[in-house]
């Protein structure tokens, strides 16, 4: 029997965009989060990067973090975000696993004072990816492959995300936030992504 051609793993991020969650993500919902306003739906991928405490990668501070539950004895670095309220949709760890702690219907806290060619308030209108990182390390080869199947999943789920719309925190929110940092390579992010959505395009 004829093998079918290697293709993007890109079925183990299929979106039901009824529950707004992904098939094969690990759920930990998160209470960071309400509904978008009226009519705004998702036009918007944020790539962040995250690690907790900075530059340390592992441990379970980001789910603690999104849920309200961060030890603020566990480190001093802590005590300084307990009060934080915050989410993202999807988190990208090292190894590629994703978590999902908001629906994607929903509007999770993630941008923060933010604009996109000219429209403020990015969260209301966006969708929050934060990849388990530091500004100068590089993201794993599974975070990539990760990112853009799920990026291309978004699209085809949510027919007002064009493939393009990928900023990062920095580009939202510039002078403020740094992440994903200089070390995150867009274009390689953006040519992944390119063959997931022919990949895609193909099948259907
Ligand atoms: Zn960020």
């Amino acid at each position: 029997m004829e093998m079918p051609a290697a293709r993007p793993r890109d079925h183990l991020f299929d979106v039901d965009p009824s529950t707004g969650l992904l098939a094969r993500a690990r759920q930990l919902p998160s209470p960071n989060c309400d509904d978008r306003p009226p009519g705004a739906v998702p036009e918007l991928i944020v790539v962040h990067g995250i690690s907790l405490p900075p530059g340390e990668f592992g441990g379970p501070w980001i789910d603690l973090l999104f849920t309200n539950a961060l030890p603020r004895a566990a480190h001093p670095y802590f005590a300084t975000i307990e009060a934080l309220r915050v989410s993202s949709h999807v988190l990208v760890r090292r190894d590629g696993e994703l978590v999902q702690y908001v629906p994607f219907h929903r509007r999770a806290w993630h941008a923060g004072v933010s604009s996109w060619r000219g429209r403020e308030r990015c969260n209301d209108f966006s969708i929050g990816i934060e990849l388990e990182g530091a500004d100068d390390v590089p993201y794993s080869d599974a975070q990539y492959a990760s990112l853009s199947g799920l990026a291309a999943s978004l699209a085809s789920a949510y027919p007002g995300l064009a493939p393009d719309a990928i900023a990062g925190h920095s580009d939202v929110a510039p002078g403020r936030k740094t992440d994903p940092g200089s070390v995150f390579d867009w274009p390689r992010l953006r040519r992944l992504l390119a063959m997931h959505v022919a990949a895609r395009e193909e099948r259907t």
